[in-house]
């Protein structure tokens, strides 16, 4: 291990390093040191800068869960958590994170593709979750602004939306307030270890930052990260592309997912059309075909939005595993801690996963099972 180069521009030594300052390490960060520990973020660009300010936002625990299942629990358990989290950062930033309790609508133009969602739904009810069936005048009645065209869907009324660019901003500003330091432009190459243990990290002049613990964020890069014990492609990059329209007034009240789109509303009258799902390694471009889809899929479920101002297009990567389940908490290597693999659901687990990291750093109990989130899963002979 290079340790000759030590830390001569760098703060010393702390309790836990974390790698990555997207939503997974803040969250983390301001959590940990909540609880007492002093804190280092790593960010090789700036805070935020990736996918978590260019999510969507959707809290779909209930609309993105395809079966019951530690995913399903996880999901549900981290929503339950969003009202108090939203307000606490509220109070300590003064920030309005956009935490609404608006409801998510699944919406169908076909008779056939709403059974389907309906059938598709309906383990929900069984496990005493809030679902109803929609008949195309109770979608009008609920929001005017869709098409007539459409037969009907379901709402799951306690799923909710943020903004996640005010979400990354309080954040970031309450994980100051409690004594968390960023360093940005700080490209973290690979953990270094003594003796099998995580004792810091290495970055790409060479130099070592050492800390207790290591925590790695890095979202769609971590497998680009040398010392984790995980498998080459553990975590990927998945494009999603985003185009932003605004009006005068909202058109919709809920999120809507309708065939080729989601809509997700902002009080202010912008409304973001979502989503590719593209694995093209990391390029960033917009697309004009994606474009071009998204706004005939939007315009479609809500016609007014032909009338809507170009706001602006994005896109960024969602960090995808095979098995779609995030790598969670405490791994083989002793003081290494994994909070990445999200995929489609990191602002939505951003609660639950930074209260899971917390934990083991801390030796305490987790709040769920984490088997099924376990770093090593499905890996044969442990370390790299
Ligand atoms: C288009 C789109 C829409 C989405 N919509 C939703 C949604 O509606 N609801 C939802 O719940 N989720 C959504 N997601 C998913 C969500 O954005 C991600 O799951 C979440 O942001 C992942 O957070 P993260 O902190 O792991 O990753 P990131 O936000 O990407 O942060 C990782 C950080 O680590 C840094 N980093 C990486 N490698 C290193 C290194 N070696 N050294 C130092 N720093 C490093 C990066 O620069 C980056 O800032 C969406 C994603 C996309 C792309």
């Amino acid at each position: 291990m290079p340790s000759k180069k030590t830390s001569r521009n760098h703060p010393p030594s702390v309790d836990v390093l974390i790698i990555g300052a997207g939503i997974m390490g803040t969250s983390a960060a301001w959590e940990l040191a909540r609880h007492g520990v002093q804190c280092l973020v790593l960010e090789r660009s700036v805070p935020g800068a990736e996918a978590s300010s260019a999510a969507a936002g959707i809290l779909g625990a209930q609309a993105e869960a395809h079966a019951p299942g530690p995913m399903s629990e996880l999901c549900l358990k981290s929503r339950a958590r969003y009202a108090k989290f939203a307000a606490t950062l509220g109070k300590e930033t003064r920030i309005d994170v956009g935490y609404r309790e608006c409801g998510v609508l699944r919406v169908g133009f076909e008779r056939a593709a709403v059974t389907k969602l309906q059938r598709d739904s309906a383990w929900q009810s069984k496990h005493r979750l809030t679902v109803e069936r929609l008949a195309t005048r109770d979608l009008t009645a609920l929001e005017p602004a869709l098409s007539p065209k459409l037969s009907g869907g379901v709402r799951f009324a306690a799923d909710s939306r943020v903004d996640p660019k005010a979400l990354l901003r309080a954040l970031h500003i309450a994980a100051l307030g409690r004594g968390v330091r960023f360093q940005s432009g700080a490209y973290v190459r690979r953990v270094a270890l003594e003796d099998e243990r995580a004792v810091g990290v290495v970055l790409d002049d060479g130099s070592v930052l050492r800390a207790r613990n290591v925590v790695v964020a890095a979202g769609s890069w971590t497998s680009l990260i040398d010392g984790l014990g995980l498998p080459a492609g553990r975590v990927i990059p998945a494009r999603g592309q985003i185009v932003e329209l605004e009006l005068p007034t909202p058109p919709l009240s809920h999120v809507v997912f309708g065939p080729g789109a989601y809509l997700v509303p902002r009080d202010d009258g912008r409304i973001l059309i979502g989503s590719t799902l593209e694995f093209v390694g990391y390029e960033r471009e917009v697309t004009a075909g994606a474009v071009r889809d998204l706004l005939l899929h939007a315009t479609a479920l809500v016609p007014a939005l032909e009338r809507a101002t170009l706001r602006g297009t994005w896109s960024n990567f969602r960090p995808y595993t095979e098995d779609e389940l995030p790598l969670l908490g405490r791994t083989q290597i002793p003081g290494l801690f994994l909070s990445t693999g999200h995929y489609r659901n990191g602002i939505l687990l951003a609660p639950i996963s930074a209260e899971i990291v917390r934990a083991a750093v801390l030796g305490q109990r987790a709040p769920l099972s984490l088997d099924a989130f376990s770093p090593e899963r499905g890996v044969l002979g442990g370390h790299e």
